[in-house]
Order: structure tokens, then C-alpha cells, then sequence
């Protein structure tokens, strides 16, 4: 808008000056040709007539000079007022145009709209006349106009800047709210967005979010119940066949080959399912919150050494213990420690040579304290690694030991979090897998504590 302002003003000043330097020029034309006509002698004649209608023509405002076609100057009319302009230094600036122009003028800056006429005498130019039309104050108006309009302008730009700004954030805060409650949510955490002030449009988004947490959570209730009804109503049918099915094959004798190996593979699934629904049961458990820690301070080594006595007292596998430099002690539940362990180390032994030592290591790095389960089994595929802990993965089924659920894992990442730890794994096919646990480091905290309670 500014720049239209500017131009428009321009045409303006230039245009309304032309018309001025035009009724000069068409007068000095005039009375130079009459001047002519009474003359003698060409030249002298041209130069006496310029001179003659320069005097005429000349006004208080519009200077005029003409030049031959030499550039040489021939007539001027005469600059009466005190800050004249230097029609020597006027020349050096102009060039010939029939159009206006604006020609600024050095210092103090003067701005003078300038335009010419060729004189011509029987079809002969003798000259070019200039007439210069002094519009410094105009032009200083004009300047002074446009910087207040540049200065409004920027301050309505600046307002308007601020305006979008504010109505920008209006809408984006709740938006922001609402993509942080979604990147929380979680099966245990549904909670509905709260906002105090949101535009209208936002408000409705907010409320139809909320009625899509809330079906969600109603969802998955339903399916939270659902699991552990059905694990419920399937253990007990389940603990009675398997224990017809044990009493039948301990008087295996009346049995013929095939009806002890039919009853032996049913005893297994069974016991498999069995497992499976005890393990859906612990994960509807883990998903309600209904798991409860009872976190205290406990020191590894002897539990790792207890841990491992249960395994090998069921599987004849070498199992290393690496003894820590000093007692290590965590804050876990041992009941839940031990069995996430446990969970880890027949993982180790399904998934790795009988031949090959499980090494089972210590470390404690200032607040936290990581045990590694460590074999050099079949690893893990990169494609699976992400997904081992996702209920029901199985990396490959196929390669892997029969009767595995996919479920371990999961219990043991939610055992493993619930005591405000974490699970992580690193392996490669063919070398073997590193499962590690961290857990809060005791000894470091205990010490933070006092330095914090000395100060
Ligand atoms: P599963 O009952 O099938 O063992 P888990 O949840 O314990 O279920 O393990 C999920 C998958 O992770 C397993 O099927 C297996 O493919 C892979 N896995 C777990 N531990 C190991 C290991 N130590 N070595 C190789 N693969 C493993």
C-alpha cells in the first residue's frame, strides 16, 4: 500500500507540473517564433529571439534556459531568489526529455520537475529549450507523508502480526494439550483433556476426543474383564483335566505305547494352556494396576545365587555368576525380581546350546544397577528385537522351542517397570542375546539422601 501511495504521488506531482511546463513552453515557442519573424540573419536572429521570449516567458517559479546543439548555453532567465539554484550545476544534472521528470539536486537536496522543447527554425533545430519547475517543498511533503504512512503501516502491521499471533495460539495451545494427552495415553492412563479456554471449533474437537478416550476406556475394560473372567473360568476346568490326566498316566501299565504317548502330549498342552491362561491372568493383573510392589532394599548377590540354585535344580546347564566387587544393593520386590529372572534365564536356556554357559553379571553405574543374562545362543533377528516384549511375539516359531506363549517377555517388562526399572536387549543372530534389567541403585540414593539432609 505504501509503495502504491509512493507512486501514485509521484504521477501526482509530476503530472500536475506538466501541464504548467507545458503552457510555459508552448508560450516561450510563440513568442520566440514572432521574435524570429522580426529578426535578421539566422543565427543572430535565433539567438536574439530566445533571448527575447526567455524574458517574456520566464515566471517566478519555472526556470528556463536553452542551449544550442552544442550544449552551449544561449539564454537563461534570471533566479531572482536567494537560494537559488545554480544553473550550472542544474545543467550537469538534466538531460534533454520532452517528458517531466523529477531530478534531485545535491546539497541541501533539492527536487525540481525538468522537461524540454527542441527549437526549431525552417525545419533546423537551434536549440533545446529546459524548463525547471523547483517542488522541493512539495516533494518534502510528499517524503514526510509517505514515512508517516510507512510508520502506520508497520505499526499496523506489527498489531496485525500480534493479532494473528495471539489467535494463532489461541487455537494451537489446546491442539498442543491435545496431541500431549495422546502421546500419553495408555491403556492404564485414559484420563480426558481438562482445558480452561478454547475457541469454539477447539472445544468441540476436545469434547468428541474425550467421548473417543471414554468409549476407549470403556472398550478396554471390557476386554480387561473379559481376559480375566475367561482366565479365570478356564483355569479350574483345565487343573481337573490335567490332574485326571497325571493320575491316568501314573498307572501307565494299563496303557498300550500309543495311548501313553497320546496321553503324555495331552498332559504337556494342557499344562502349556494352563501356563498361558496363569500368565493372561497376570497381564489383565498388570494392565488394571491391580499388581503391587512392595519395594524394599535389597541386596543381589545372595538372591541371584538363590535364583539360580531353583533353575539348576530343573535344567543341567552352567550358569556363571559374576561376583560384584562390593555388596550391590537394589530397591525391587524380591518375589518379582526373582521370577522376571527367572523368566530371563529359561529364555537363556530354551534359546541357547546345552553346551554353552549363561553368564549372569552385576554392575552398578551411580543411580542405577543393571543385571545382564547373557547366552550365545540362536539371537534374535533385528526385525524382531523391537517386538519381543509386544504380548503374544514370537520372533519365529518355527526356529524356536515348542510350547512358548510369546507372553514372558511382557510380564517380565511389566514386573520389571512396576518396580520403576526398565528391560532391554541386545543380540545378534547366531551370537546370542544380552537381556538386561536396571534397577534404582540403593546405595546412591541413600547417599544422595544424606548429602542432601547433612546440607
Ligand atoms: P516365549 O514364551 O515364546 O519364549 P517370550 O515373551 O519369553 O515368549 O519371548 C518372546 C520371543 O522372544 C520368543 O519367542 C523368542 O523368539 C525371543 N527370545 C526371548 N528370549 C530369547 C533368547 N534368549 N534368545 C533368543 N530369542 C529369544
Amino acid at each position: 500500500m505504501t509503495a502504491w501511495s509512493a507512486w501514485q504521488m509521484r504521477s501526482l506531482l509530476l503530472g500536475s507540473h506538466q501541464r504548467t511546463l507545458d503552457d510555459v513552453g508552448g508560450r516561450f515557442t510563440h513568442d520566440f517564433s514572432v521574435a524570429l519573424a522580426q529578426g535578421s540573419g539566422l543565427d543572430t536572429a535565433a539567438v536574439t529571439a530566445i533571448q527575447a521570449a526567455v524574458q517574456t516567458a520566464s515566471t517566478k517559479n519555472i526556470l528556463l534556459w536553452v542551449e544550442n546543439p552544442q550544449m552551449e548555453l544561449v539564454a537563461s532567465s534570471v533566479v531572482a531568489s536567494a537560494d537559488a539554484i545554480q544553473l550550472q550545476d542544474l545543467r550537469t544534472h538534466v538531460n534533454f526529455s520532452s517528458k517531466s521528470h523529477l531530478v534531485p539536486m545535491g546539497e541541501p537536496s533539492r527536487y525540481l520537475v525538468v522537461c524540454g522543447v527542441a527549437l526549431e527554425n525552417q525545419q533546423q533545430t537551434v536549440g533545446n529549450l529546459y524548463l525547471a519547475y523547483d517542488v522541493s517543498s512539495q516533494h518534502q511533503a510528499y517524503t514526510t507523508y509517505l514515512r508517516h504512512l510507512m510508520m502506520a503501516s508497520l505499526l499496523l502491521l506489527g498489531l496485525l502480526t500480534g493479532a494473528i499471533a495471539h489467535c494463532v495460539r489461541q487455537v494451537t495451545q489446546p491442539l498442543k494439550a491435545i496431541s500431549d494427552t495422546a502421546s500419553k495415553l495408555s491403556a492404564t492412563d485414559l484420563s480426558p483433556i481438562t482445558l480452561d479456554q478454547s475457541p469454539e471449533e477447539i472445544a468441540g474437537l476436545i469434547e468428541a476426543f474425550n467421548a473417543m478416550l471414554l468409549r476407549l476406556s470403556e472398550a478396554w475394560e471390557k476386554q480387561r474383564q473379559f481376559i480375566n473372567d475367561a482366565s479365570h473360568e478356564l483355569r479350574t476346568p483345565l487343573t481337573v483335566v490335567d490332574g485326571y490326566l497325571q493320575s491316568i498316566l501314573r498307572r501307565k501299565d494299563n496303557l498300550n505305547l500309543l495311548q501313553q504317548e497320546a496321553l503324555g502330549t495331552a498332559a504337556e498342552e494342557t499344562q502349556r494352556t494352563i501356563h498361558m491362561v496363569e500368565e493372561m491372568l497376570e497381564i489383565a493383573r498388570a494392565d488394571s494396576g491391580q499388581l503391587v510392589f512392595d519395594l524394599k532394599p535389597i541386596v543381589l548377590y545372595p538372591l541371584l545365587q538363590k535364583t539360580l540354585q531353583t533353575i539348576q535344580a530343573r535344567h543341567l546347564r552352567s550358569l556363571i555368576l559374576r561376583d560384584p566387587p562390593g555388596p550391590i544393593i537394589v530397591l525391587a520386590d524380591p518375589k518379582y525380581l526373582q521370577q522376571a529372572l527367572v523368566h530371563l534365564l529359561e529364555n537363556a536356556i530354551q534359546y541357547s546350546d546345552p553346551s554353552e554357559a549363561i553368564c549372569i553379571s552385576l554392575a552398578e553405574q551411580f543411580d542405577h544397577v543393571s543385571i545382564t543374562v547373557q547366552d550365545t545362543g540362536i539371537g534374535i533377528d533385528p526385525k524382531h528385537l523391537n517386538h519381543i516384549f509386544e504380548r503374544f511375539y514370537r520372533a519365529d516359531p518355527a526356529r524356536h522351542r515348542q510350547g512358548g506363549t510369546g507372553l514372558g517377555l511382557t510380564i517380565a517388562k511389566a514386573w520389571v517397570e512396576g518396580m520403576g526399572g526398565t528391560i532391554a536387549v541386545q543380540s545378534q543372530v547366531n551370537q546370542g542375546s544380552t537381556f538386561t534389567i536396571s534397577l534404582q541403585n540403593y546405595n546412591f540414593s541413600k547417599n544422595h539422601d544424606d548429602q542432601h539432609s547433612c546440607c
